[in-house]
């Protein structure tokens, strides 16, 4: 698992070099993502005799994949949030795959298709199956898709009946509808969230994974949080880093404000990463299987820590750096953009209620940093 950590910091070394270059509508860090084929980093998370080393998959080996998130978010959050989705697919294959899904899908990682996730809709406009014998017609298209235009493995979850279903679909062979212009944020240009529209396709039975509601099944729904508040952290220590590099440049790393705004920005980031290490000790412990419910509260607390941690960093780092290093192209401003909108995950209200409701009817919390 070091390995993989040091592999990840090589990537994301190179990534925030040619991050700027990829800043733009319709930019996708193509470069970085061959990087993380090249360094073994896509087919990490396959078991060992599917070519991976089980990043993420295998017991005891949460707090490297975290590890490993975070470091790519800090070279670049556009890649991060590509490498999650990935990540997240291959996750979901080996969860809920048969034995020949997950060699076929392990195949392509290995070979180098990039994976996704694309759940987020317009319900007026969603993904639906249909089964017909052993084919099955989608229609309906995706919003938000990250990598759109890259992504040849998008697992797509969408409405079979009543139920909520997911599906690998190989998109490089459909006849699909890709918008990667639907994407014109402001932040995380290169992550080209787009629309694709995939009305009118069929694919074989074989693409559906799992069974209806596998998808939304606790505690690994909620759980998976964890997994974008470490891209995001990267992101908060991608701008103390870019604020470090602009006061050595000016020669203000003596100035006692900034030396006292600086206390503030390292203890945050240290509080986002302890609650990376409380959250792979509690969900990911060496013996025994954690408490669904705990491990429910504890991500959406972390979540909620994790926001917290970025958003300070941001105001700090913007006040370090001043005007003249928030000019663009340079990375505070960038990265600065990048993060603001990536914070904006699901439900964030939900989740910090969710968490005092645990607290509310238990007598112990979840525990993360007493095991
Ligand atoms: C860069 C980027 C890439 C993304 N890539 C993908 C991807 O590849 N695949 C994918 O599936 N999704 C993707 N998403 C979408 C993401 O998963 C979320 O769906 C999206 O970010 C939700 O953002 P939101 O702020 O609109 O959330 P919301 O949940 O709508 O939250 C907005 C606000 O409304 C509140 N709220 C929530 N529910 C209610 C309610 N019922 N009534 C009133 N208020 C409510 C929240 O607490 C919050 O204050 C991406 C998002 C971003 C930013």
């Amino acid at each position: 698992m070091d390995a993989a950590v040091d592999a990840a910091r090589r990537v994301a070394d190179a990534a925030s070099r040619r991050a700027a270059e990829v800043d733009h509508p319709g930019g996708f860090p193509e470069a970085d993502v061959e990087a993380l084929r090249e360094a073994g980093l896509l087919a990490a998370p396959l078991r060992g005799q599917d070519g991976g080393i089980g990043l993420g998959t295998a017991p005891g080996s949460l707090h490297a994949l975290l590890t490993v998130l975070r470091t790519v978010g800090r070279g670049s959050l556009p890649l991060g949030r590509l490498y999650e989705g990935h990540v997240n697919a291959l996750l979901l294959i080996d969860q809920f795959g048969t034995d020949a899904q997950r060699s076929r899908w392990a195949a392509d990682a290995r070979d180098g298709h990039l994976f996704g996730v694309w759940n987020t809709e317009i319900p007026a406009d969603g993904v639906r199956y249909t089964v017909d014998r052993d084919r099955v017609r989608v229609e309906g298209a995706k919003t938000f898709a990250s990598g759109c235009a890259h992504v040849t493995r998008p697992l797509v979850p969408g409405a079979l009946g009543d139920g909520w279903q997911m599906a690998v679909l190989p998109l490089d062979t459909l006849d699909a509808t890709v918008e990667p212009e639907w994407w014109q944020a402001e932040g995380m240009r290169a992550s080209q969230s787009g629309r694709v529209d995939v009305s009118g396709t069929t694919v074989g039975t074989g693409a559906l994974l799992g069974t209806p509601g596998d998808y939304l099944r606790e505690p690994a729904f909620t759980g998976g949080s964890i997994r974008f508040a470490a891209v995001q952290l990267g992101g908060a220590e991608a701008l103390a880093r870019a604020a470090r590099a602009h006061l050595a440049r000016l020669g203000r790393t003596d100035h006692a404000g900034q030396q006292a705004r600086f206390g503030q920005i390292t203890t945050a980031l240290e509080t986002g990463a302890l609650w990376l290490l409380g959250a792979s000790r509690l969900m990911d412990p060496p013996a025994g299987t954690p408490d669904p419910e705990a491990v429910r509260a504890y991500a959406q607390m972390a979540r909620t820590a994790i926001e917290r941690v970025c958003l300070d960093v941001l105001e700090w780092t913007d006040r370090t750096v001043g005007a003249r290093g928030l000019g663009a192209p340079g990375p505070s401003e960038r990265v600065g953009r990048d993060l603001r909108l990536y914070l904006r995950q699901p439900d964030p209200d939900g989740a910090v209620e969710a968490a005092g409701a645990y607290a509310l009817s238990h007598d112990a919390r979840p525990l993360g940093s007493d095991l």
